[in-house]
């Protein structure tokens, strides 16, 4: 009798694993043993060992979605989407949030209603479920009339996701992950200098996610904790935005800019980013850059060497 192949001889006690775990799953599941968020299958054949491989760390990806911001954060205890790029990118954004095995988002942030930072969202949130979705406060006369913005509140409302608008103050923890809204504290006569700024910090390590924030914005900051490992530039490297007084403050180890190639971002900035002395990264060259921390220590590799 011909040995069996290796793959046929593995059939079986590969049966015999995934029913044990199975079994492991539905135990933790009536134990409590199982983290209070709703992760999903996929995510409870990973929790005991099998199904998609996700990232046992926590990382941060700022997707290459030309001059508009789209990040992905992820760690064991969430799944988190910061402002969702342009309507076009929906369908690349929600491939990628399957592909990383995340089939919830415990938290939705829309920095501001601009529609480089909303247009994916509408086709995500027809397709995965949302815990929570943050906006800021906008004044009516600041509220859009773009068919992105109207495709949004849609699916919102169809998907019966709860909106929370946040401000300056506002705070939000998921295990070890912390989101802290520093801006705005009172509304500003624009979309780009009403985006929520965020400080996310996760062993030790913190992440300025700084939207569309001109200088208008970066002077309300100045008397806040601005310092940073890593500063996710304000407007896709604009020379509106990263003044030197802000820079000097935040002092960021590394920067990341997400910009377009027929837009990159301009040279004034990025004098001024190495000045202050950032390792620079870019997505309108460098592709995709994804950010790792692990044991306290940060990791950065993008999609193109460059
Ligand atoms: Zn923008």
């Amino acid at each position: 009798m011909a040995e069996p192949s290796p793959k046929e001889a593995g059939k079986p006690a590969r049966k015999r694993i995934k029913l044990l775990a199975v079994i492991a799953a539905v135990i933790c599941l009536f134990s409590g043993l199982l983290p209070p968020i709703q992760r999903g299958w996929k995510q409870l054949y990973a929790l005991v060992g099998l199904g998609p491989s996700v990232s046992q760390t926590f990382s941060i990806t700022f997707l290459d979605v030309g001059s508009a911001d789209a990040a992905i954060l992820y760690s064991p205890e969430c799944a988190i989407l910061v402002d969702g790029g342009t309507y076009d990118c929906g369908p690349e954004l929600y491939r990628r949030l399957l592909h990383m095995g995340i089939d919830h988002l415990d938290l939705v942030v829309n920095t501001h209603p601009d529609k480089d930072h909303l247009g994916g969202f509408s086709q995500v949130l027809s397709h995965l479920s949302v815990e929570e979705y943050w906006e800021p406060e906008l004044p009516k006369e600041l509220i859009p009339e773009t068919e992105e913005y109207r495709l949004v509140r849609e699916a919102l409302k169809e998907s019966q996701t709860p909106i929370q608008t946040v401000s300056a103050g506002d705070c939000a923890t998921f295990g070890e992950v912390t989101i802290q809204v520093l801006s705005p504290a009172v509304s500003a006569a624009d979309t780009n200098n009403n985006s929520l700024v965020l400080k996310i910090t996760y062993d030790g390590r913190s992440i300025l996610m700084m939207g569309d924030a001109e200088e208008k914005q970066e002077e309300t900051l100045l008397s806040k904790e601005l310092a940073c490992d890593v500063l996710k530039v304000g407007h896709h490297g604009s020379n509106t935005s990263s003044g030197e007084e802000f820079l000097a403050q935040a002092l960021p180890e590394y920067a990341v800019i997400s910009a377009g190639k027929n837009r990159p971002p301009d040279e004034r900035v990025l004098e001024r980013l190495e000045k202050a002395g950032a390792n620079i990264f870019r997505t309108d060259t460098q592709g995709d850059i994804t950010l790792t921390i692990e044991n306290g220590e940060i990791l950065v590799s993008s999609e193109n060497i460059k």
